[in-house]
């Protein structure tokens, strides 16, 4: 198999903050596997970028052999190859899914045997900004039956209080590990007020013994997020949080998130479907296991503002799955 890349650089519609960063631009790497398509959404927070991106792809696109519908034994053989590099390893278990099911003309999700057909309500994501301008960028974002609002900072009660006043929809917040256990507890509970859905990432990932006691008395459902990377490291938050955030560039692509759903089952947590910065490449091929989880937040196209791609459709805050070959994106005409 013939494996090229070229990097995208996406342009956010607005200055995307959150508790810890900015971002105005994002540099992925979409990845070609002979005709089919992946990307790589590489965080800095987890020390990768599109240089270490491309250096993963150099060191592994002789090794894919010549059968991509040995999904199994060459991604597994990637893991062995590449120690973390979780968003080089998505984009080729992307655009291998691609391939495969090109080849067999079917979408993805039929590949998978999963129901393509539902309605996904996805979140928008307000990220921090002064209390008028997200009351603007909710206004603007549209229809959305769910807004994610980034918290984590001094007045981030007043920022969740601007965006209740311009919408009836859900609110959910995430915190990006900016809070402090005692401020978390104390946040919560004055966010209820305004109808909360639930708090991503309250405080720091490592401190267990704090989200331990936030997920006994929060009275709200804890989702975590950061350093919550594959199946192997859900155990370790048994007790600490009542479901998981899964992305696909933070797990290494479709098949370890369809593990990670099935571990976080079996541990009896909810299960959340996330994004980073990306263009309609990435969220389509996560939008595939769509059916599978409890919360989407796969809005990472929509936050930019030259997405290169098409090929998922977007209705009053759902989206719905493109019944083409493959995960159904194709460039965009513009
Ligand atoms: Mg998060």
């Amino acid at each position: 198999m013939n494996l090229t890349y070229h990097t995208v650089d996406l342009k956010l519609k607005h200055p995307f903050r959150i508790s810890r960063s900015v971002t105005e631009l994002k540099k992925n790497v979409i990845v070609r596997i002979d005709e089919g398509i992946g990307e790589a959404a590489p965080s800095r927070y987890y020390g990768e970028n599109a240089e270490t991106v491309i250096r993963c792809l150099e060191k592994v696109k002789g090794q894919l052999g010549d059968d991509p519908s040995q999904l199994e034994s060459v991604l597994s053989n990637l893991d062995k190859n590449l120690s973390g590099d979780f968003s080089a390893k998505a984009a080729i278990d992307m655009a291998l899914h691609d391939l495969v099911a090109k080849k067999l003309n079917i979408p993805v999700y039929q590949l998978l045997g999963l129901d393509g057909g539902v309605p996904l309500i996805t979140s928008y994501t307000i990220g921090i900004d002064t209390t008028e301008k997200m009351k603007e960028k909710t206004r603007l974002a549209g229809e959305f039956l769910v807004y994610k609002v980034k918290v984590g900072v001094e007045n981030d009660l007043e920022m969740v209080k601007a965006v209740r006043e311009v919408t009836d929809a859900k609110i959910r917040v995430d915190a990006n590990a900016g809070w402090s256990t005692e401020e978390a507890l104390e946040k919560i509970d004055r966010l209820k007020e305004y109808g909360i859905e639930f708090v991503e990432q309250p405080i720091d990932p490592q401190d267990k013994a704090g989200l331990r006691r936030i997920k006994q008395e929060a009275g709200i459902p804890i989702i975590i997020d950061e350093q919550l990377m594959t199946s192997k490291d859900i155990p370790g938050f048994v007790g600490c949080c009542d479901g998981i955030n899964i992305k696909l560039a933070k797990c290494g692509g479709i098949r370890e998130a369809l593990r990670m759903i099935h571990t976080a089952r079996a541990h009896g947590l909810m299960v959340m479907l996330g994004c980073m910065i990306e263009s309609s490449v990435g969220i389509a091929a996560a939008a595939q296991l769509g059916s599978l989880v409890d919360y989407l937040d796969l809005d990472g196209n929509l936050l930019v503002a030259n997405d290169p791609f098409e090929g998922l459709k977007k209705e009053r805050g759902k989206l719905y799955l493109s019944d083409l070959p493959g995960l159904g994106v194709t460039p965009r005409k513009s």
